[in-house]
């Protein structure tokens, strides 16, 4: 973002959105100081079209927000972002991705034009020691990122990094790999991973898409069960995904949405709190159950 660019929204904006932009300012500076410790978030994205619609589980995305000062940087692990290796995106300015099909135009009309941060990027390769990350600049911010992040931060003022996700490892990598970031929490850094808990799309019921509520008996065990262990911290559980039987199958019959919610719990200090919102099933397979911890 061009330097007049910010003062000219600084100049628009109420007096508590401001502050974002100072210190946004301060982290493209590569001022990662410690801060105050940031929580960490799991965001249920749901449908795309939930970046330009109004509805509840957007306001809990704005709430949620409210209830802490503003980040340095995020650093989203999106379900939307698989790729060979652990890979982190390093370009000083993320192109806005509309990787979905058969939307209407509004959606592909939408730029979320929050910086990228070189700056972080380097610092989360040199934090994780367990593997080499992987510098990126072919990547940006896919719709798992940008279309939850911009209703935390709507003026796009704080600067947004990707980490991807590694199809090729297992559960545990995730959830042990998460920890290694732990200390960016410190440094004002907000870390939010985008998924869904409960997400099968081959069996959506497409009549009923918008019909908060409606669940499958499956949807609504795996909801329960998945819950009661992110609140107990039974963490291992969630790690052992499948072997956890039927309702589990079909709550995550591919990794790749439930896996942010192992980075998210992989953050989780002992002793912290942890608490759900957004929590509802829709359209029979889907939940948009969301948990911020700390
Ligand atoms: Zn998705």
């Amino acid at each position: 973002m061009l330097r007049r660019e910010v003062l000219r929204k600084l100049a628009v904006t109420p007096l508590f959105m401001a502050a974002c932009k100072l210190k946004a300012l301060g982290a493209l500076a590569g001022n990662f100081s410690n801060s105050v410790r940031m929580p960490v978030l799991f965001l249920g994205h749901g449908s795309p079209m939930n970046a330009i619609e109004e509805n509840e589980f957007v306001q809990g995305f704005r709430k949620v927000a409210s209830e802490f000062g503003c980040p340095n940087a995020v650093l989203c692990i999106s379900a939307h972002w698989e790729t060979k290796g652990t890979w982190v995106t390093a370009m000083p300015q993320p192109k806005t991705i509309h990787d979905f099909g058969g939307f209407p135009k509004e959606l592909y009309d939408v730029q979320y034009s929050a910086p990228g941060s070189p700056e972080m990027a380097k610092e989360v390769q040199r934090m994780i020691r367990s593997v080499h990350v992987e510098e990126d600049y072919s990547w940006g911010l896919d719709h798992g990122a940008w279309s939850v992040i911009k209703h935390l931060y709507p003026m796009a003022d704080v600067p947004v990094i990707q980490m991807s996700i590694d199809y090729s490892r297992p559960a545990e990598y995730h959830y042990t790999l998460a920890a290694e970031l732990s200390a960016l929490r410190n440094k004002g850094v907000l870390i939010v991973g985008s998924g869904n808990m409960v997400h099968n799309l081959g069996m959506v019921d497409w009549k009923r898409l918008d019909e908060v509520g409606y669940g499958y008996d499956w949807a609504l065990e795996a909801r329960e069960r998945i819950n009661s262990a992110v609140l107990s911290g039974r963490h291992e559980s969630l790690i052992r995904y499948e072997a956890q039987g039927r309702a589990f199958q079909l709550a995550i019959p591919t990794p790749e949405h439930f896996l942010p919610l192992l980075y998210v719990l992989g953050l989780t200090k002992e002793g912290e709190e942890v608490r759900l919102f957004n929590d509802k099933v829709l359209a029979g397979s889907l939940t948009m159950t969301s948990v911020k911890v700390g």
